[in-house]
């Protein structure tokens, strides 16, 4: 009989380098890798774009009818052998990652109608197994029974250190006090929303990397992959 692949959840702050451990992991391991952040920031820009959201305040009463054209996939790019996050068809991977959004998503990831819909997309992604998804409530909502859980978080100054060295290399025009900010910012409300809100799942594995190098956290993460797919 085929064995059952396991499905791994990481959880943690913002910017805390979760998505480059995924999938550095996803790679190593021929696990799928999921971003489910770039699914939140996908819908920020949806709401941009509607016009459902107006400073820091969003259109609640449109937003059930809305969402329902609101098509978020990911695409397969042989090129960059990635896969990238598409809003109704067109590719959006570049437009997700600007400050606008960030500063954003959060107010649009804490509304219920929202979160229902995507966590239902990335539940019938995973259903099969070997999948590596990242995000806020990976291991307390989306897959609670996933094998293995990871919380991966760090200071905040090195998190907004690190963040604001990889937009600038991006061209991202931006400060190091505005990074700081909106990394407070975000953490803030991601971990006071009523729906889901980003807390350590109970069985998960905490990586504070505050002082660990890209290698150390990788060895960490895979020498706990390795050891929960050998018991799996
Ligand atoms: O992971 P990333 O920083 O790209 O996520 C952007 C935002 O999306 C987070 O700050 C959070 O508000 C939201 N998010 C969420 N639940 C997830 C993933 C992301 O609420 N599973």
């Amino acid at each position: 009989m085929e064995k059952v692949r396991i499905n791994i959840a990481i959880d943690g702050h913002s910017s805390s380098g979760k998505s480059t451990m995924a999938k550095s992991l996803a790679k190593e391991l021929n696990f799928v890798y999921i971003d489910t952040g770039a699914m939140y920031r996908a819908a920020a820009l949806f709401c941009i774009k509607e016009r459902l959201i107006e400073g820091n305040e969003i259109d609640e009463r449109r937003i059930p009818t809305a969402i329902e054209r609101m098509y978020i996939a990911f695409k397969y790019n042989a090129k960059t052998e990635q896969s990238e996050i598409h809003l109704g068809g067109a590719n959006v991977e570049q437009e997700i990652r600007s400050m606008e959004v960030a500063r954003r998503v959060s107010l649009v990831a804490a509304v219920p109608e929202i979160r229902h819909k995507l966590v239902n997309i990335q539940q019938r992604m995973a259903s099969s197994g070997g999948v590596i998804m990242d995000g806020r409530d990976i291991g307390t909502v989306v897959m609670p029974k996933a094998k293995l859980k990871f919380f991966i978080t760090a200071d905040v100054e090195i998190r907004a250190q690190r963040r604001y060295e990889e937009l600038k290399e991006k061209g991202v025009e931006t400060t190091l006090g505005d990074v700081l900010h909106n990394i407070q910012e975000r953490d803030r409300i991601d971990t006071t929303r009523a729906v889901a809100p980003l807390r350590k799942a109970e069985d998960s594995i905490v990586m504070d990397n505050t002082n660990l190098t890209i290698d150390e956290q990788f060895d960490f993460l895979l020498s706990h992959s390795r050891k929960a797919i050998a018991e799996a």
